[in-house]
């Protein structure tokens, strides 16, 4: 029944845009088209943050468009699995998807870095890089091969530095280690003498519990609480050297994008832009609640990297950026975009937010 008011709606709209005022200053309204999405994501349905931010992002778009285009939303597996929903929307299974850029990073070595850059650019400067520093531009160069339009849609805000079972007391500590940590960190941790492993979300606390990684990162106490990863490791590090200002992307079907009219694919675009800024204020609100729970109700112990161990890993986190973008034009182009905004943005914060934290600490 859906598809026939679809299809009896395609065929009375005709070619959009062409008819003339039915009355002399009355504009005409054209019978209107409604459009029918799915919306795949790398997230288990519903899960806390990600997955309720692919939702919210779904609703956002169905409410402002008056119904004119509906959302379906699919958790991870439920249409296709997490790590294939670039293809399926590259290639139309879906019109949209929510995920992050770095589990793309077999197929476009550029695309980890519009997700999260070790010892990069925080929540507040990736935006400001994405939408005043050329970021966009370059990211929808850089997805345009694939029929995807990517938009920015969340940011967690700095992570955790993951659970552990042991204390990371030194570099050595890391060697040897198994560690579910994605994207460019995963390669610092491998130059550590470590072995990253790439799991979607769904998959890290079984292979947490039942030991097949020793380590794992997911992204801060809010999700981790969710996935109850406490259970299955004893130290809580920080900070998340390797994801300071993850980036979740929308993605968009050229075609199915194109297809809309401008009023619907502004709605879209700037349902986008309003959940990039919901999910970080909601994260940066459930954060602390949620380690409060952690620390008091079931006795995480917190740590912090040692300095000389985060001085190192900066170190490595460099040779691997830098051997990245020598291996691919795209990625260097987007590594020193990045690298120079960052240097900029660095020192009026120094100046400004890490001034203003430190001096919030001072007592008399
Ligand atoms: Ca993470």
């Amino acid at each position: 029944m859906k598809r026939r008011v679809f299809l009896t709606g395609l065929a009375a709209a005709g070619v959009a845009g062409c008819s003339k005022p039915a009355e002399e200053g009355t504009p005409a309204r054209e019978p209107e088209q409604t459009f029918q999405w799915k919306m795949v994501t790398t997230w288990p349905p519903g899960f806390p943050g990600l997955g309720t931010g692919a939702a919210e992002l779904a609703a956002l778009i169905e409410e402002a468009s008056g119904g004119r285009i509906t959302v379906h939303v699919y958790g991870a597996g439920e249409l296709v699995p997490a790590f294939e929903v670039f293809d399926a929307v590259s290639r139309g299974t879906a019109q949209i998807g929510h995920g992050a850029g770095y589990y793309w990073k077999g197929k476009i070595p550029a695309a980890q870095f519009f997700s999260a850059t070790p010892f990069g650019m925080n929540a507040m400067e990736r935006n400001a890089w994405m939408f005043y520093g050329g970021g966009e531009e370059l990211w929808r160069k850089v997805y345009a091969p694939f029929n995807l339009i990517p938009a920015a849609a969340g940011n967690t805000g700095v992570q955790m530095g993951g659970w552990f079972n042991k204390e990371i007391n030194s570099l050595s500590d890391l060697e040897g280690l198994k560690m579910r940590i994605p994207g460019l960190g995963g390669e610092v941790l491998q130059r550590a003498g470590g072995t990253p492993v790439n799991l979607p979300g769904g998959e890290i606390f079984t292979a947490l519990q039942t030991g097949s990684i020793d380590a794992t990162e997911w992204v801060g106490p809010y999700n981790d609480l969710a996935f109850g990863l406490y259970q299955a490791a004893r130290f809580y590090y920080y900070p998340g050297w390797h994801e300071p200002g993850t980036c979740l992307e929308a993605i968009l079907n050229k075609e199915a994008f194109e297809a809309l009219p401008p009023d619907l694919q502004s709605i879209v675009l700037l349902a986008c832009r309003a959940v990039n800024e919901n999910m970080l204020a909601e994260y940066t609100a459930r954060n602390h609640q949620a380690l409060e729970s952690l620390v008091n109700e079931h006795g995480v112990q917190l740590r912090k990297f040692p300095d000389e161990v985060l001085a190192r890993l900066k170190t490595l986190s460099r040779e691997v950026l830098e051997d990245v973008a020598a291996s691919d034009p795209l990625a260097a182009e987007v590594y020193e975009s990045q690298l120079k905004f960052q240097d900029q943005v660095e020192r009026w914060h120094d100046i400004s937010e890490y001034a203003y934290y430190r001096a919030r600490e001072l007592k008399e």
